[in-house]
C-alpha cells in the first residue's frame, strides 16, 4: 500500500514526488516511457526563474537525481486503469494507494497525413533536440507556429544549410523574441498561411508538398521535416474518475482536484492557460501538498 501513486515522471510528476518524499510519504511513480517528459526535447530552457540557461535534458536529469536521492521508487509500466478506490492497474500489475496524482502530460500532435508514419525516423521527427544533428548542412522544414516550432527553427538554423518554417496562419502563436531572431537569419524562409499536405520519397523523405490558402501547391525538396504542431493529451483511460474537456484535457475546479476525492491532476494534462515548466512544477507541488493534507484530515 502506497500513500501516493503518481502517474507520469515529467516535471509535474517528479515535483509531486519530491514534495511527497520530503513529507516522508511512501510514493510510487509509474511511467510508460522514460523520466523527464516533454522538457527532454527542449534545447534550452531560459525562462525558469533563477536559472539562466539549461538544457531540457539536464533539467530533467537534475530533477530525477534530486528525487532519486530521496528514495524515489519508479516503475516503467503503462497505466491502464485507475479506480475510485485508488487501485491502479498497469500492464504488469496492480497497485494500491491512498491518493493518486495524474501527471501524464501530453503527446506530440500528428499531422495525420498518410506518409507521416512511413517516414518517421527516415526524415520525419518530432524532436529537433534529439535528431537535429543528423541534418548538418542539409535542408529541413519545421512545421508549426508555437514556441516549440520557433525554437526548433532557430536551433536548426545553426545546423542545417536551410530551414523552411511552415505555419498555417500569418501570425505566430509563439513569442516575438523568437520570430524577431528568426527573421534575421539568412537561411530561414517562412512559408505562411500554408499546410503540409503530402510527403514524398523512396526510402527516405525527399520532399514535402505545401498548400496555401488559395489551394496552390508547391513541392519543396527537404532532407528532414520537424513536426512541432503542439500536443494532445491522452486521458480517455481516466474517464471513469475525471471529467475531460472536448480537447482531451482533465477538468479541475481549482487546478489540482478532480471529481473523485484523493485523485488529483497536475501539469500539462489538465485544462490550464499556460503550459510551461514553471506551471508544471507549481501544479506538482500543490497536488502533492493537497494529497498529503487531505490524507491527514482523513486519518
Ligand atoms: P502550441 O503552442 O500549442 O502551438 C502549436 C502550433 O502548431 C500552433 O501555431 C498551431 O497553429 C499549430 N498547429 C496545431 N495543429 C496543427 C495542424 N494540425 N496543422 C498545422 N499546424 C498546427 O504548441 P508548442 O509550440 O508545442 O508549445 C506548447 C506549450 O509549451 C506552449 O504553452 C508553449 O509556450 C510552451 N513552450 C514554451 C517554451 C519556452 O518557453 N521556452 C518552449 C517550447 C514550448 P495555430 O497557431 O494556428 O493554432
Amino acid at each position: 500500500m502506497y500513500d501516493i501513486i503518481i502517474v507520469g515522471a515529467g516535471p509535474a510528476g517528479l515535483t509531486s514526488a519530491l514534495y511527497a518524499l520530503r513529507a516522508n510519504k511512501k510514493v510510487l511513480v509509474l511511467e510508460a516511457k522514460s523520466y523527464g517528459g516533454q522538457i527532454l526535447n527542449a534545447h534550452k530552457v531560459e525562462n525558469y526563474p533563477a536559472i539562466d540557461s539549461i538544457t531540457g535534458f539536464d533539467f530533467a536529469t537534475n530533477l530525477y537525481n534530486q528525487v532519486k536521492k530521496l528514495g524515489l521508487e519508479i516503475k516503467y509500466e503503462t497505466v491502464l486503469h485507475v479506480e475510485t478506490d485508488k487501485t491502479v492497474t498497469t500492464n504488469k500489475g496492480e497497485y494500491h494507494a491512498k491518493a493518486v496524482i495524474i501527471a501524464t502530460g501530453a503527446q506530440n500532435r500528428k499531422l495525420n497525413i498518410p506518409e507521416e508514419q512511413e517516414f518517421l525516423g527516415k526524415g520525419v521527427s518530432y524532436c529537433a533536440a534529439c535528431d537535429g544533428n543528423f541534418y548538418k548542412n542539409k535542408v529541413v522544414a519545421v512545421n508549426g507556429g508555437g514556441n516549440t516550432a520557433l525554437e526548433d527553427a532557430l536551433y536548426l538554423s545553426n545546423i542545417a544549410s536551410k530551414v523552411y518554417l511552415i505555419h498555417r496562419r500569418e501570425e505566430f502563436r509563439g513569442e516575438e523574441v523568437y520570430t524577431k531572431e528568426l527573421r534575421q537569419k539568412e537561411n530561414v524562409e517562412m512559408i505562411l498561411n500554408s499546410n503540409i499536405v503530402a510527403l514524398k520519397g523512396k526510402d527516405q523523405l525527399e520532399s514535402i508538398t505545401v498548400e496555401n490558402q488559395n489551394q496552390e501547391r508547391q513541392e519543396i525538396k527537404v532532407d528532414g521535416l520537424f513536426i512541432a504542431i503542439g500536443q494532445d493529451p491522452k486521458n480517455t483511460i481516466f474517464a471513469n474518475v475525471v471529467d475531460i474537456n472536448e480537447k482531451g484535457y482533465i477538468e479541475s475546479p481549482d487546478g489540482v482536484h478532480t471529481k473523485v476525492d484523493g485523485i488529483y491532476v497536475a501539469g500539462d494534462t489538465r485544462v490550464k492557460e499556460l503550459r510551461q515548466l514553471t506551471t508544471a512544477v507549481s501544479d506538482g507541488s500543490i497536488a502533492a501538498t493537497m494529497a498529503i493534507k487531505e490524507m491527514k484530515n482523513e486519518a
